[in-house]
């Protein structure tokens, strides 16, 4: 069989971004149904046809990775929200990464760019947002996706859930 929708993938992977290993799997492979948006989707399209065994070796671009660069999630924030009894986080200096909740009460992660007299200012991009991504790795494991685990949107046994 050959990698499509509904296929059970085991790959092994490694990821470099501007010639820096960002990630990888571990011993293990990573399992994972594909066609369900559970990886980036550039990475799921360039992995259908292949087969247990072959190896693999390319480039996914930043619209169909992590998403384009957008200047509109770069926010300038009241820099009262940051303010701990009065005085500054230790935790908020440009450079660190925090976790905020927005106004529907989701959590966000960003990067403070820039602190000022009164804002600080957080860009949300994704950290790999805007960047190609490049993945070598191998197929080490496939199969056909029980109907149980189509209709779950997951794998189970071995490296899934359950
Ligand atoms: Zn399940």
């Amino acid at each position: 069989m050959i990698i499509d929708k509904n296929a059970v993938v085991g790959v092994h992977y490694e990821l470099d971004v501007e010639g820096q290993k960002i990630d990888a799997s571990g011993e293990q492979p990573l399992v994972y149904l594909h066609g369900h948006g559970m990886m980036i989707p550039g990475f799921e399209k360039q992995l259908v046809g292949l087969k247990e065994g072959d190896k693999y070796d390319f480039i996914v671009s930043a619209s169909e990775g992590y998403g384009d660069f957008n200047e509109n999630a770069i926010v300038e924030l009241d820099k009262q929200i940051f303010l701990v009894d009065g005085t500054m986080s230790t935790e908020v200096f440009e450079g660190a990464q925090l976790q905020l909740t927005n106004q529907d009460g989701q959590p966000m992660s960003g990067v403070v760019q820039k602190i000022s007299e009164d804002k600080v200012t957080m860009d949300f991009n994704h950290q790999l947002a805007g960047k190609e991504l490049h993945f070598t790795g191998s197929i080490a494991s496939l199969r056909e996706a029980t109907k149980e685990e189509i209709s779950h949107g997951h794998v189970h046994g071995p490296g899934g859930h359950h």
